[in-house]
């Protein structure tokens, strides 16, 4: 089967899937749920774009878990060190099955093709969105994003045509996978042409981590300047270990060279979306907050008790964290082992 044999119905969501280790990463399954939800509320079908190598046993996975039809797209040059080759073979799919709308994560793979593939399509590009809805009136799409440095969500709405936007990590929970759910998988040999190819990876550094990725975690434990120095780290490593979860930092501590950059959480550090972020001598400044929004429950430890923090903490004390956080750990370990 070649491109263009699939015929868009009204309303085609394309979703640009992302593979990792021979799977669906995580990414894919969430963009297919949003794909999903807009389908299903505005009528139309979801689209999925796979690009690689030996994907196509992938195809009936991503059905199960929402496709309508899966592109996938399989040449030599797409493998991990030809970003470009990539994006050649997602547009020629774009330009043929003609979405109205495209996803795609906002993870380093989507925020390097996404605004290159906005250009070619002659589009624009909504970055970063935390929700997504329909306007019943014509039927675009809404898009909600953090502005300002996450002290404002704005909901905006693109005239470009495709509309097209990146939605970050963790906000969409995966659907349940669904045993024979049927979809279409159209195979595709886009015969890159490899002058095509500008860049290409030349070198890989692989990041050493011990314990849970800050991005990943359930739990983070964050620390701020109010902790004085980095010797205290090692209570905020303690809490971790115990509630099986990751270790961050505001940039002002990174700056000062207590923990490393890696730390960093905030607008210009890492987005962390847990279940549980506890912070320990964090004043709440809006750009620490932009990266911290999507946290489901914010404990603050803080001696100010007029500290930003607290208007966005569920839950807070006030005082020092060298008399809160030591039986704070205490009591948290009683609890585990009863
Ligand atoms: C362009 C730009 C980008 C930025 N990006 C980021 C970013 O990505 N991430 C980020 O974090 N920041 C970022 N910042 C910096 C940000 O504005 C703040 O300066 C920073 O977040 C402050 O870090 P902090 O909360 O640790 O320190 P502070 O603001 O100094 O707060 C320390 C807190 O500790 C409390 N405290 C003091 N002693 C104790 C104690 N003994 N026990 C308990 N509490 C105590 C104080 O009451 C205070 O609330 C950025 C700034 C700019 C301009």
């Amino acid at each position: 089967v070649h491109c263009g044999e699939v015929m868009p119905t009204d309303k085609t969501i394309m979703i640009i899937g992302e593979v990792g280790h021979g799977e669906l990463l995580p990414i894919t399954r969430e963009l297919l749920s949003a794909g999903r939800f807009l389908a299903d509320e505005m009528g139309g079908k979801v689209s999925l774009t796979l690009t690689g190598q030996d994907i196509i046993s992938l195809s009936q996975k991503a059905i199960g878990y929402g496709a309508d039809v899966v592109h996938a797209i399989e040449d030599p040059l797409l493998d991990d060190d030809h970003p470009d080759a990539h994006l050649v073979a997602v547009e020629k799919v774009c330009r043929q099955s003609v979405p109205s709308i495209i996803l795609l994560g906002r993870t380093l793979i989507g925020s390097d093709m996404g605004p290159r593939l906005a250009f070619r399509l002659g589009t624009v590009l909504i970055q970063d969105c935390v929700e997504l809805s329909w306007d019943p009136h014509d039927g675009g799409l809404l898009a909600t994003r953090p502005v300002y440095g996450g002290v404002a969500m704005a909901t905006v709405k693109s005239s470009g045509n495709p509309q097209m936007v990146t939605i970050r990590p963790k906000i969409y929970e995966s659907l349940e996978y669904l045993e024979g759910r049927t979809g279409d998988v159209v195979s595709i040999k886009p015969d890159i042409n490899p002058s095509a190819v500008k860049s290409k990876v030349v070198d890989r550094v692989i990041k050493e981590l011990e314990g849970i990725d800050l991005e990943d975690a359930n739990v983070v434990i964050g620390g701020g300047r109010g902790l004085g120095g980095p010797e205290p780290f090692k209570f905020l490593d303690e809490l971790a270990a115990l509630l099986n979860g990751a270790v961050g930092a505001s940039r002002a501590v990174c700056d000062a060279g207590w923990v490393p950059p890696s730390y960093q959480i905030g607008l210009t550090g890492k987005t962390i979306t847990p279940d549980l972020y506890i912070t320990v001598g964090i004043s709440g400044a809006s750009q620490h907050m932009a990266g911290c929004s999507g946290a489901k429950n914010i404990v603050a430890i803080n001696k100010d008790s007029e500290s930003y923090i607290f208007k966005e903490a569920r839950y807070g004390v006030t005082g020092d964290w060298a008399k809160v956080l030591p039986s704070f750990i205490a009591t948290v370990r009683e609890l585990l082992n009863s």
